[in-house]
C-alpha cells in the first residue's frame, strides 16, 4: 500500500515557512538560472537537491553533452533534505560502519569504508577548485557513553584493517566539557553550506533545471520513440528518467513504498546566537556528532552555533514527510543540549526540519524501476548520510548507464530477488 500522501502543497509548497538557515541565507536567483521545460531530452531528472545534481554532474563528466540532461524540480533548488542538512561532509558514519560488516560482510564493509572516503575526496576537491566556503576543521565522533566509547575502539580496528587513512582515536581530541568518553577524528572532513554546494554542482554541469515542475504520480509512460513524462508543467519526452527524489519517491512509485522502501526520517534543527564567544572556541571549525549520531552540531561563523537531532525521542512521530516542527524533541535540545554545548548565553534564533528518506540498511539504493522497459532509473534512499555518499553514489549510476559497469554495494537488488 502506497502512503497516504499529505497534498502536494503541504509538501512542495516553496514558500513554506519553515526554511533552514541556509536556505534563508540564499539569494535564489543568484544561485542558477532556471529553464523553460524542455518537450525532448535523452537525460531527465527528477530532483534538484544533492543527488540530481551529482548525477548531472557525472553524466557530463561522461561525456553527455549538458543540453541533453534536464532536471525538474518540484520546487526549487536544495528544497528537499539538501538544503536542511548540517552540512556535514562525513567518511566515518559512526559505529553503522558495525552493522555494514554485518549486512554486506568483511569486503562489502571495506567497500563501502573506500568509498565513503573517496566521495570525501571528490567533494573537498571539488569545493577547492569552485572556491566554495566550507570549515576544514575535521570531524569528531565522540562517544556519549563507556558502551559508544567501546563501540568506537572496534571501529577504529575496522578502520585500520580497511586500510582508511587519517583516523585517529584519542583521548586528547576530546574537547573540554563533561560527558564525553572517547573519541574518533577525522581531520580531513569538512562542513559546507549545503545549498551554496548544491548550487555549485549545477552550475559546475553546466545543465539547466526547471523549477515548480513536478511529476506526476501515474504520468510515466514507455513507448516506441522514448519514456512519455507527464509533469505539472507539460509533458517531456525522454530517453530515460532518474529519480533523484530520494524521500519523496513512494510518491511518485510504489516500488518504493514495497520492493526498495524509502522511509520518511523527519529531523529537528535549530540555530543559535552565543555572545560568549570562549564557549564557541572550543568547537573551532570542526564538526561534531555523538550518541550514535543522533546528535550533531557545529560553530558557524558570527558567533552561531547549529545544533540538530534528537529524533532517538521521538522515533515514531518523526516517521512522517509532514513539515512541521516536534515541540518535545526542540525542548530537548534547546534546554537539555544546547546549555551544555554552547553555554547559558545561547539563544536560539531559528528553528526548521528536514526529511530524511531512509533505506532498509541506511545504505543509498540505485536501480531501474521494473515497469518502464529499463528506461526509468533511481537513486534514492540517502538516509542520514547523503553528503559522505553521492558524489560515489551517481558515479555508480552513471558508470551503470553510460558503460555498463555494475553498481557495486548500491544495488538496489540486494534488498530483494528482482524474480520475486
Ligand atoms: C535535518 C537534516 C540534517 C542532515 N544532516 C546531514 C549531514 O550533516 N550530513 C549528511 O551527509 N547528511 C545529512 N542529512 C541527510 C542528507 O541531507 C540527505 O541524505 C541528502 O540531502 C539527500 O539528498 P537527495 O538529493 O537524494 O534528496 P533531497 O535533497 O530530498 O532532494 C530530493 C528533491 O526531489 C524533489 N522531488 C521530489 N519528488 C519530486 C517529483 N515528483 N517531481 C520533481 N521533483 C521532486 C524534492 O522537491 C527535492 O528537492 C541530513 C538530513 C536532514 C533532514
Amino acid at each position: 500500500m502506497l502512503p497516504e500522501v499529505p497534498t502536494a502543497e503541504l509538501l512542495f509548497d516553496p514558500a513554506c515557512h519553515w526554511v533552514s538557515h541556509w536556505q534563508r541565507g540564499a539569494d535564489r536567483s543568484a544561485l542558477s538560472r532556471p529553464t523553460p521545460l524542455p518537450r525532448r531530452v535523452k537525460y531527465l531528472i527528477a530532483g534538484l537537491g544533492i543527488t540530481g545534481a551529482a548525477t548531472a554532474l557525472e553524466l557530463v563528466l561522461h561525456g553527455v553533452a549538458p543540453d541533453d540532461i534536464a532536471i525538474v524540480e518540484a520546487a526549487h533548488l536544495a528544497f528537499g533534505a539538501s538544503g536542511r542538512n548540517a552540512g556535514f561532509v562525513l567518511s566515518f558514519p559512526g559505529a553503522e560502519i558495525l552493522d555494514w560488516r554485518r549486512d554486506f560482510g568483511e569486503a562489502g564493509a571495506r567497500e563501502l569504508i573506500r568509498l565513503n572516503e573517496r566521495n570525501r575526496r571528490l567533494v573537498r576537491e571539488f569545493v577547492t577548485s569552485q572556491g566554495l566556503w566550507h570549515q576544514p576543521g575535521g570531524s569528531y565522533f565522540l562517544a556519549a557513553s563507556q558502551e559508544e566509547g567501546a563501540r568506537l575502539r572496534e571501529c577504529q580496528v575496522m578502520l585500520e584493517e580497511a586500510g582508511a587513512v587519517g583516523f585517529e582515536l584519542r583521548a586528547r581530541h576530546l574537547p573540554a566539557g563533561p560527558g564525553f568518553h572517547e573519541c574518533i577524528h577525522q581531520p580531513a572532513d569538512l562542513g559546507i553550506d549545503p545549498v551554496l554546494y548544491v548550487a555549485a554542482l549545477l552550475r559546475a554541469s553546466g545543465v539547466g533545471y526547471t523549477p515548480g515542475c513536478m511529476i506526476d504520480r501515474g504520468g510515466i509512460a514507455p513507448g516506441a520513440d522514448g519514456l512519455s513524462v507527464e509533469t505539472s508543467l507539460g509533458t517531456v519526452l525522454a530517453d530515460r528518467l532518474i529519480l533523484a527524489s530520494n524521500a519523496f519517491s513512494p510518491f511518485i512509485d510504489r516500488h518504493f513504498a514495497t520492493r526498495s522502501p524509502v522511509a520518511p526520517a523527519r529531523n529537528q534543527v535549530l540555530l543559535a546566537r552565543v555572545a560568549d564567544a570562549a564557549a564557541l572556541e572550543r568547537w573551532g571549525d570542526g564538526i561534531y556528532y555523538s550518541n550514535d549520531g543522533y546528535d550533531y552540531w557545529r560553530a558557524l561563523p558570527g558567533g552561531l552555533f547549529l545544533l540538530g537531532g534528537g529524533r532517538n525521542h521521538d522515533r515514531e512521530v518523526e516517521a512522517t514527510w509532514r513539515h512541521e516542527q516536534n515541540p518535545r524533541i526542540m525542548r530537548y535540545l534547546e534546554e537539555s543540549l544546547l546549555p551544555r554545548l554552547a553555554g547559558p548565553t545561547a539563544t536560539v534564533i531559528h528553528r526548521w526540519q528536514g526529511t530524511l528518506g531512509m533505506s532498509p540498511d541506511g545504505i543509498p539504493m540505485a536501480g531501474d524501476l521494473p515497469d518502464y522497459g529499463g528506461r526509468v532509473s533511481y537513486a534514492v534512499g540517502l538516509s542520514g548520510y547523503g553528503l559522505g555518499f553521492h558524489r560515489v553514489l551517481a558515479e555508480a549510476l552513471v558508470g551503470r548507464l553510460v558503460e555498463g559497469k555494475p553498481l557495486g554495494p548500491f544495488a538496489a537488488e540486494r534488498l530483494y530477488s528482482p524474480t520475486a
